[in-house]
This record gives structure tokens, C-alpha cells and sequence, in this order.
């Protein structure tokens, strides 16, 4: 069967580009288009890797640009055509490459060019490193040459990140398959040991939950690099972290919740997917309503996965760590948000890709996140299916219906999610479903609550008096000596008085206020005091009246 090859060289690795030559049939056709992908699934935001492509050349062959990631090229009635381009590859994060003179991360998106209509062939990578590179690792299989990978097809490809340099590789087994924790930047403040400890205990806790390991062996590319994000793949995952991660517990249940998350993808969304996430077009966007599904259920197991396997209190598993976040701190997120009451679970999964991946200064106000509605929509679902039941069934088994019928060839719709959640519920959700995805009703959390022996708790926000404190509802930063405002909440004293984004706050009731003591200053108002303040609006003095408000208080999980 004819193939795909491509041959990746990193000849000075610290310009950080990578040099790519490929090999494509042509299967005797006169001329045959090469795409890049223009996103990498899982990261819904077109991106444009093209962007970072350069010189593209296909030896003595007429080469044509036909889009913005599309070329033609004249085969001549040859056979195999070989292509020739460069990468630049610096952008650090889990979806996008980086090379520098130590290690190289490539995805398959922003890598590779492939063949129109050949997404279906076997695609060979064989990589050469520089001397000093010793190692590299991927999920996708080896051949029996050194540094040589081979990917199904195009899809697997682009679903097996390489990681390439001197990493230190730490290896467990589980009922014999092997897992690897690639630590690229590990150093000795970094606790290998114990990471090595927890991700087995989260692995062996997954398979009891679902009932098997899906994969022959699993890889956790854990790159130290003051980095953030994760990214899941069928038998890998892409996560960034500091090197201080296991340095505090607050840091530590973060990398913990991080490396759950993104194994917990593993079957749902890898597999257990919506109908409308494959095949994909990696050319455009892949619109879905279920991101809510994918991602908030997936949030809501990260930490309670944790919590059952023993790796985190119930204290934690409720409020944190430091008793600001946990399933509370995803609720009070919610309950803080205004557009919760603008966008629905369902319409924020949809429009993702020009929304959550494209924040602005006034996102908070029109949009809500999926992964916190889902979380929380999650919990509630889990509840409702508790209640329902007397006991007998939970999210658990809607879940692992939802995986026997739906991780095969073809997905989930929205529809067929609910009618699994009813078949296992025996009643009808349709009210529960309208109000918490459909619509941006408030959620009402008593069921929920009170099924858990849980109450909400709200601290003053100065968590000492008891008392208000004061507040304008806007954000600020200080930037160059000015302290600006950067963000609005709708309905608060700042966005009732006309406060805009990107004024100069320099005085209250007249004086001064200097960059950085503005909550210092706060302390001495009460809410409902009503104050003047002097602004610079692109350098022009201006007044506002504004009565001062009361900052909402943080929200807690307590036991009763
Ligand atoms: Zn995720």
C-alpha cells in the first residue's frame, strides 16, 4: 500500500524551526493538493498554522499556493512527489510546536502537510536529531528504526505528539501495559517520584470506573516549562506545568486535577465522543452543542476521581486546597458571572471557536464557560439521577451506557444524550435539561444539596469583620504607572455609572488613589456610600458619581 513519509531534521535547533521533507503518491494523477490543518482537535480556535510555514518546494515540480493552507503541485506523471518546507516552531503551548536547542514538541496539525483524499494512508515520521538529542517518544508505534513512528493514518497522526531532546522517562506497568511519564525539563525541586505514584493510582482508579485500559500503552508528556493547558490524545496527553508544581499542596492538586482531566479524556471525548467531533474537518470549524458534555463532565471527574482514589481530602474535593476553589469556586465562578444569564451550556459549546478560545474585556458579561456550566450542570444531573433512582444509579452509569452505545464509529448527538440520561433516570429530564443546557435560567441547587448533605456557605468578602466591603465591580491593572480599568461586570456600581474600559483612575472624592492602593483605599468606604471619581478618558479629566457597592462574598461547601 503506498504511504506518507516525512523526514523531520532540527539542523539548528535554537533558530527553533524544524525542516520537513515528505514524500507523496500521486497514484499517477497529473497534479495533487497538500493542506495543513488550520486547527488541532481539542483546541477549538482556527489557528492558522500555515502562518508558520515557509518555503515550500517540490524539487523540480511546478508548486502552486491555491489557499491560505492549500498548494498544487504538477506531478509530471511521476510516481511520488517530495515536497521540502520549514517550520518555525515557538509558540509553547499543548497544541502548538516548539524547538529550541534542547528539546523539540510537535504536533501533528502544525507540522505536517498532507495529501487531499489521503487522510487515509499510513503516515511514516522518521525524525533526525541533533547529536546530543538522545530520545524521542510518542503514543504512535515505532518501527524497528531509530526515531521512526508510524501513524495509521492521518487522523492518528495528528492525535500522537512527539516529544524529542533528553527528557527523563519514568516507566509503570499496569496489568502489562506499559505507561511513561516524560518529564522534559525535570529537575530535582520537581517530585518525580511521587507524580510517578499518584498517575498509577489515577490509572488503576480510571479501569475500575470503566472497566479496561483502550490502549496498548499510554504516555504522559509532562513538559516543565513554566507553562500551562493540557491537551488529550487516544494513548498520550500534552500537559505544561511549572517547575514548582510539587512544591505546595495547592500546586500539587492542580498538576493532580490537570493529569485526570486529561485522562479521564481518554474515554470520554477519545472515544465516547459527540457526533459532530469526527471525522473532522480540520480545515474549518467543527461546530457542537455538547462541549459541555465533553469538557464539564470531564471537570466534574477530574477532582472527584482524586477524591475516591484518596489523593485528595473531601475538604479539598469541596472548597480547595485553600478554600477558594473546588466544586465551590466553580459554582461561585458561575453564580459571578453575568453572562451566565446571556449564553446556554448548549450555545457556549457551539460557539466556542469565537468565544471561549477569543475572550475579550467584555466575555465575562456575554459568555459563560462550558467546562464551569458543565461542571456544575454535571453535579446537578448526577443528583437528579440519584434522586430519581432512590440511590441505585448515578452519573456513573449514565456515562458508561452513554460509552457502550456511543465510542465506536460514530458519536453522541445532544437528543441521544438525554434520551440516555431519561433510559437510566426512568423519568423524564426534559425540564432539567431545558433549564440547565438548553436556556440560561438560573440553576437551582437544592436537590443537589441536599442529596449530598451539603449548604452553601457565603464568608464576608474581607473574610474577617463580617462585613462589606466596598466595591466598584470593575477590574484594573497598573500599566506603566497608570492604573487602568480592564474589565466591567454588568449590573455593578462601575457598569451603572458609565465607568469605561481602559480609563485612568486617578482620584476618589478627590484624592489621589496611586496605582496599586486602590483596594487599600476601598477599605475605607462602606457599600451604598456614594463617591466621585476622577478619570482620564484618552487623557481627558473627567467625573463620575458612583455609589459604591458590596463585593459578593465567597462562596463555600460546608457538611451538614
Ligand atoms: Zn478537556
Amino acid at each position: 500500500m503506498s504511504s506518507i513519509r516525512y523526514t523531520v531534521r532540527f539542523p539548528r535547533p535554537s533558530t527553533h524551526y524544524a525542516e520537513i521533507e515528505a514524500e507523496f503518491p500521486t497514484s499517477g494523477h497529473p497534479e495533487i493538493q497538500l493542506f495543513m490543518a488550520v486547527w488541532t482537535p481539542g483546541s477549538y480556535l482556527v489557528r492558522e498554522y500555515a502562518r508558520h510555514v515557509e518555503d515550500v518546494r517540490a524539487g523540480n515540480c511546478p508548486i502552486v499556493k491555491t489557499a491560505k493552507n492549500r498548494w498544487t503541485v504538477e506531478t509530471g506523471g511521476a510516481d511520488r512527489i517530495h515536497i521540502s518546507y520549514r517550520v518555525y516552531c515557538r509558540e509553547m503551548s499543548v497544541r502548538t510546536n516548539w524547538v529550541e536547542d534542547t528539546f523539540a514538541l510537535l504536533n501533528g496539525a502544525p507540522t505536517f502537510l498532507s495529501l487531499v483524499g489521503g487522510r487515509h494512508l499510513p503516515h511514516h515520521v522518521r525524525l533526525i536529531l541533533p547529536p546530543e538529542w538522545k530520545t524521542s517518544i510518542s503514543g504512535l508505534p515505532q518501527t524497528n528504526l531509530p526515531h521512526e513512528y508510524l501513524a495509521a493514518d492521518y487522523d492518528t497522526l495528528v492525535d500522537s505528539p512527539i516529544l524529542a531532546g533528553n527528557p527523563a522517562v519514568h516507566t509503570f506497568d499496569i496489568d502489562g501495559i506499559p505507561h511513561y511519564l516524560v518529564n522534559q525539563g525535570e529537575e530535582p525541586v520537581w517530585d518525580a517520584a511521587r507524580a510517578v505514584a499518584d498517575l498509577e493510582t489515577i490509572v488503576r482508579h480510571y479501569k475500575s470506573m470503566w472497566g479496561s485500559l483502550p490502549y496498548d500503552k499510554y504516555v504522559f508528556l509532562n513538559l516543565i516549562t513554566e507553562a500551562g493547558g493540557g491537551l488529550e490524545h487516544k494513548n498520550s496527553m500534552v500537559i505544561m506545568t511549572s517547575r514548582w508544581s510539587t512544591s505546595t499542596r495547592k500546586a500539587w492538586c492542580g498538576w493532580l486535577s490537570l493529569a485526570s482531566h486529561e485522562f479521564f479524556h481518554v474515554w470520554n471525548v477519545k472515544r465516547l465522543r459527540p457526533a459532530e467531533l469526527g471525522p473532522f474537518d480540520y480545515e474549518g470549524e467543527n461546530h457542537t452543542r455538547s462541549l459541555w458534555v465533553a469538557e464539564g463532565i470531564t471537570d466534574y471527574y477530574a477532582p472527584l476521581a482524586l477524591r475516591r482514589a484518596g489523593l485528595i481530602t473531601d475538604a479539598e474535593y469541596l472548597n480547595g486546597p485553600d478554600g477558594t476553589g473546588g466544586l465551590a469556586g466553580i459554582i461561585h465562578a458561575l453564580q459571578t458571572t453575568p453572562g451566565r444569564l446571556v449564553q446556554s451550556a448548549e450555545l457556549a459549546s457551539f460557539d466556542a471557536w469565537i468565544k471561549l478560545y477569543r475572550p475579550d474585556e467584555n466575555s465575562t458579561n456575554t459568555t459563560i464557560s462550558y467546562y464551569t456550566k458543565g461542571t456544575v450542570v454535571a453535579w446537578l444531573l448526577d443528583a437528579r439521577l440519584r434522586v430519581a433512582t432512590g440511590g441505585a444509579k448515578s452519573l456513573d452509569d449514565l456515562i458508561l451506557l452513554l460509552y457502550s452505545r456511543h465510542s465506536g464509529e460514530t458519536g453522541f448527538t445532544p437528543e441521544q444524550f438525554k434520551a440516555a440520561a431519561e433510559e437510566v433516570a426512568g423519568t423524564s429530564l426534559r425540564d432539567f435539561f431545558h433549564r440547565t443546557v438548553e436556556t440560561t435560567e438560573e440553576l437551582d441547587y437544592a436537590e443537589a444539596l441536599e442529596h449530598f448533605g451539603l449548604r452553601f456557605h457565603t464568608a464576608s468578602a474581607d473574610g474577617k469583620t463580617g462585613e462589606g466591603k466596598a466595591w466598584l465591580g470593575a477590574e484594573t491593572k497598573v500599566d506603566n504607572s497608570r492604573l487602568l480599568v480592564t474589565k466591567i461586570l454588568r449590573g455593578t456600581p462601575a457598569h451603572d455609572a458609565g465607568l469605561n474600559v481602559d480609563d485612568e483612575l486617578l482620584a476618589i472624592d478627590d484624592f489621589r488613589v496611586r496605582p496599586g492602593e486602590l483596594a487599600k483605599r476601598l477599605e475605607n468606604y462602606k457599600p451604598g456610600r456614594q463617591v466621585s471619581l476622577l478619570l482620564a478618558r484618552r487623557d481627558k479629566l473627567t467625573r463620575l458619581d458612583l455609589t459604591l457597592g458590596e463585593e459578593p462574598g465567597r462562596l463555600t461547601l460546608t457538611s451538614l
